[in-house]
């Protein structure tokens, strides 16, 4: 049985004694080769698949502690503004942990399966006429009147919770890899992972990613009406744009951006020669390295050793998919028509 992430890892995060402990098993996600990935970029690329948590995406590291501290502090109800997978994870905890869940989404901007993971759950899904900036403005006013927990990744509990994964990483390879790729969006979970390297003892060169129309990190201001097909990270104005830019620079790393078409790319290449079925905003990690390479600081080593985020699974966005898949092939149900649609050509 998988351990619960914050059994795995108690002693480094900041519960209360009497808290209960909200968990659907987090954490201890797959770490993978990607060989065709190495053979492009010429160094070692490992994918740790974040996909491959409960709700289908990191945020649930960070949701188990913000649940459990919150449950623990006597809230009753946990409120977030969303893309999506913060929605889909907040109610799948307050779900197990007896909570009502409030999740505010951009109307028409989240992707299907994290809408239907939402509604499924339990919590009250409210679409705003506007973008997740405005949403996490509201929400922020909200938490301020009323007895309930906020579970942005303005939340520290949620940031404490998504560091775990840079202590796994580091366990697997031994030590921490000389880079990590990671998309950004609300530039929380790059936070919680150099916060989770600052905890050991080396950390490694960050690079983060942002989508061409939404890259308020890469052009130095807000953007307004921020527009990509990678709607995990469609932000304009990130909440911990301070932070995250501390890091880059103290990591010696980077922020650059990807356009659609080369997120779009990356995702089929992980789909079709990696076998990893990730969402466009994750393929924005892959992507950015094969755009941008390993650049390294004159007097620093290229990095040999490259962790690529894959912050969530591939079945939250079906639309995305089909949209660009090849056709399905209709056919009788006739041996030799079979064995044309199967073979021919
Ligand atoms: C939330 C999310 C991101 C962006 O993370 P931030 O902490 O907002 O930077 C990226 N990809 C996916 C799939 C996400 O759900």
């Amino acid at each position: 049985m998988p351990i619960p992430l914050i059994e795995r890892y108690r002693d480094r995060l900041p519960l209360e004694p009497g808290d209960p402990i909200v968990t659907l098993c987090e954490g201890s996600t797959p770490l993978i080769e990607a060989p065709v990935i190495s053979e492009r970029v010429g160094a070692r690329v490992l994918l740790k698949l974040e996909g491959a948590n409960p709700s289908g995406s990191f945020k649930d590291r960070g949701m188990t502690v913000a649940v459990s501290r919150a449950a623990g502090a006597g809230a009753e109800a946990v409120i977030c503004a969303s893309t999506g997978n913060t929605a889909a994870s907040a109610a799948a905890y307050a779900a197990r942990a007896g909570l009502r869940g409030v999740v505010i989404v951009p109307e028409g901007k989240i992707a299907i399966g994290k809408l239907a993971q939402a509604l499924m759950h339990g919590a009250r899904v409210i679409a705003l006429r506007g973008n997740f900036d405005q949403a996490l403005e509201i929400v922020r006013a909200l938490a301020d009147r009323h007895p309930v927990e906020l579970v942005n990744s303005v939340n520290q509990y949620r940031i404490e919770g998504q560091k775990t994964a840079a202590f796994e990483v580091a366990e697997e390879l031994g030590e921490a890899p000389d880079a990590l790729a990671i998309p950004v969006g609300n530039a929380g979970n790059v936070t919680a992972w150099w916060r989770g390297f600052g905890e050991l003892s080396r950390a490694p060169m960050l690079y983060g990613f942002q989508a061409e129309g939404a890259a308020p990190l890469v052009r130095g201001v807000p953007v307004p009406e921020p527009e990509t097909v990678a709607s995990a990270i469609r932000i304009g104005n990130p909440a911990r744009w301070e932070e995250a830019m501390a890091a880059f620079t103290s990591s010696r790393g980077r922020v650059e951006a990807v356009s659609d078409g080369q997120i779009l790319d990356a995702y089929r290449l992980l789909a079709s020669r990696e076998g990893v079925f990730c969402e466009p905003a994750s393929a924005a990690s892959v992507a950015g390295i094969l755009a941008h390479g390993l650049a390294a600081p004159p007097d620093h080593p290229p990095p040999e050793t490259v962790v690529c985020v894959l912050t969530g699974h591939g079945l939250k966005d079906p639309d995305t998919a089909l949209g660009k898949a090849p056709a399905v092939i209709g056919c009788e149900a006739e041996l030799e028509a079979v064995e044309r649609a199967a073979f021919a050509g």
